[in-house]
């Protein structure tokens, strides 16, 4: 039962009332715009919690309209805020892989050989399609790569040549 302040009981009547009233509100299926007039389906207008009717009172097409209005006059503003979110969202979320990566090193070195050694058929068999439909371009790549690491495969062929000769001597 709602109490005043004074601690007097409302009459059942109004609290009746206003739970019928309340009642009434969250079933109902149209409401009026206070925008356009127009009264419309329910679910046309976006949800809102601290309404009774759980709705806001101004509709979709409306709320969609005055966005576009709001976002033509202010379109410089709101690109340049959109860009600046997603650039400090960026740096952030990089920041984040980056510490996690340094951090399990070893899990994800170990999650990664489990993965290559479960899926091995598959990946040589996709690796192997890919080349053959992309010859060219994976001649290319390599000859680059090769170009690129000159200095360290000469390296690891020196090592190699050292290892094995060690190897012979013992042999
Ligand atoms: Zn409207």
């Amino acid at each position: 039962m709602i109490k005043d302040k004074e601690g007097t009981p409302t009459p059942k009547w109004v609290t009746d009332y206003y739970e019928d009233f309340r009642l009434k509100e969250r079933t109902k299926c149209f409401k009026t715009c206070s925008k356009c007039g127009e009264t419309k389906l329910i679910f046309k207008f976006s949800v809102d919690k601290r309404n009774l009717d759980g709705r806001i009172s101004v509709c979709k097409a409306c709320r969609s309209l005055e966005y576009l209005k709001y976002y033509y006059n202010n379109r410089d503003k709101i690109l340049i805020q959109v860009r600046e979110y997603h650039k400090n969202n960026k740096r952030d979320r990089s920041i984040y892989f980056k510490d996690y990566r340094e951090k399990h090193k070893e899990y994800l070195k170990e999650l990664a050989s489990k993965w290559y050694l479960e899926n091995k058929e598959t990946i040589k068999k996709r690796n192997l399609k890919y080349y053959q439909a992309n010859e060219e371009v994976c001649k290319q790549r390599r000859k680059l790569w090769i170009e690129k690491n000159r200095e360290r495969i000469k390296k690891y062929n020196r090592q190699y040549k050292r290892k094995h000769k060690v190897l012979k001597a013992v042999i």
